[in-house]
């Protein structure tokens, strides 16, 4: 059957054919690609085509999609059973295994997916403080939380709903925005309201509105000021978490957080995901404390097998170091490129993930973000799609280099690129 075909028939049986909206191509328009399978930097589609792929499942696949050794590991531990609703070795092993990499999480409770991570992190946060107030910066995107619902990043700024019907106000209105990178406007509001205020949550490095680097001592102001209000600071290192370094965004700017959660690459690919911290905060979890958190598939065996393969590639250094100087020569040649042309674009990098921004400002947060023009980066994303490379289908999320895109993929890659911007302004 053909994308096409299938999403028709998708389209009769799950809202708008998909289960996650952005997969809909809604916002670049066109069908949306149904892929059948994957390999290494590789996807195809259902209609047999072939496509270089840098959205890399949203973040996940750091090694390349079906890496030999997690497979192999997947059909072994299958046939010994896929879920028990019990505890597991496995499990103790992969809190200790993530714990070397995240020293700041004491104690870890694992989930299913980043939105559940984030969810109990928020409800710990409320609970151990006493307090109900959240802050958040415009444009963060934490999964689909109630709370957090609010002007939120990658499908919110995609749709242009950041705030979801479906909220109760009297619950939206507990949440605090702020925009990114600015410590006066994080005092005003700790300064008014810290008395209130639960947590201060964050990406460390945004990458729901694309990709937006922190200016320099901002996640230290941050640090300080929730600690000098008695607030919890929670990094969703769920896209940040083994990708912009082994130890996440927390090792890499020493800046340490009292919760973190994970996702994505923790599971390479598995529905595992996790929140941790400080041990008393986390001991006011059920059942040694009253804040009430479970899961019926948390601790999957499965997912814990596949984390626990991710977690013994990640201590592999010459693979990352690898993966680092391939990524900054490719996107150091795309700058070139870019500059070379004068199209109106910001390239935003960290390590192996980027956003290609179709405005001429620079990009420090959410309002910067929203310069860009959608309608040429739909354009681009076609141009790319055509020439055989799936990009994320959106402007405000982030694109990733894996361990399998090797020079010769990167070269490639850089040559569609320089094709599908010549098409997008109009030169070809
Ligand atoms: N936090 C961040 C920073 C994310 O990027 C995402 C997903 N893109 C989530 C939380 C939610 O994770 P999930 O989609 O696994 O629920």
């Amino acid at each position: 059957m053909t994308n096409k075909k299938l999403f028709l028939r998708a389209a009769k049986v799950i809202p708008s054919g998909v289960n996650s909206p952005v997969r809909a191509f809604k916002s670049v328009g066109g069908t949306p690609v149904f892929v059948k399978k994957a390999a290494g930097p590789y996807l195809w589609d259902a209609d047999g085509k072939r496509y270089l792929d840098f959205c890399a499942s949203w973040g996940p696949m750091i090694f390349g999609h079906a890496p030999k050794g997690l497979v192999r590991t997947l059909a072994r531990e299958a046939a010994g059973g896929t879920s028990f609703g019990a505890a597991t070795e496995r499990e103790v092993l992969m809190a200790e295994a993530v714990r070397r990499f995240f020293p700041s999480m004491q104690k870890i409770r694992m989930t299913s997916s980043g939105t559940e991570a984030v969810m109990s992190a928020v409800r710990l946060a409320r609970g151990f403080t006493g307090r109900d107030k959240i802050v958040k910066i415009d444009g963060g995107y934490h999964g689909h939380v109630d709370s957090l619902l609010v002007k939120a990043g990658s499908g919110g700024a995609t749709f242009g709903i950041p705030d979801s019907a479906g909220i109760p106000k009297e619950l939206a209105k507990l949440t605090l925005t702020v925009p990114f990178n600015d410590v006066p406007a994080l005092e005003t509001i700790f300064k008014k309201q810290g008395t209130s205020i639960a947590a201060f949550i964050l990406e460390p490095i945004p990458a729901n509105m694309g990709v937006v680097l922190p200016a320099r001592g901002y996640l230290e102001a941050a640090r300080r000021i929730t600690k000098k209000h008695g607030s919890l600071l929670i990094f969703d290192e769920v896209i940040t978490g083994f990708r912009v370094h082994a130890g996440g965004a927390q090792k890499k700017f020493g800046v340490t957080p009292d919760l973190t959660c994970l996702g994505k690459i923790m599971g390479g690919g598995l529905p595992a995901a996790a929140f941790g911290g400080r041990r008393e905060v986390m001991d006011c979890l059920a059942p040694a404390g009253p804040v009430y958190q479970a899961g019926t598939l948390s601790g999957n065996p499965l997912a814990m097998a596949a984390g626990l393969w991710m977690m013994s590639e990640m201590k592999k250094t010459a693979l990352r170091a690898s993966l680092e100087k391939k990524s900054a020569r490719f996107l150091n040649d795309l700058q070139s490129l870019i500059n070379e042309s004068n199209y109106p674009l910001r390239l935003n990098v960290q390590g192996s993930m980027f956003t290609l921004f179709f405005t001429a400002s620079p990009v420090l947060d959410y309002a910067g973000a929203k310069t860009s023009d959608t309608k040429a980066y739909a354009r681009y994303f076609h141009a790319c799609l055509k020439r055989g490379l799936y990009l994320a289908p959106s402007q405000f999320e982030a694109n990733f280099i894996s361990t399998a895109h090797s020079e010769a993929h990167l070269k490639t890659a850089l040559g569609i690129f320089r094709a599908a911007l010549s098409e997008t302004f109009g030169k070809s």
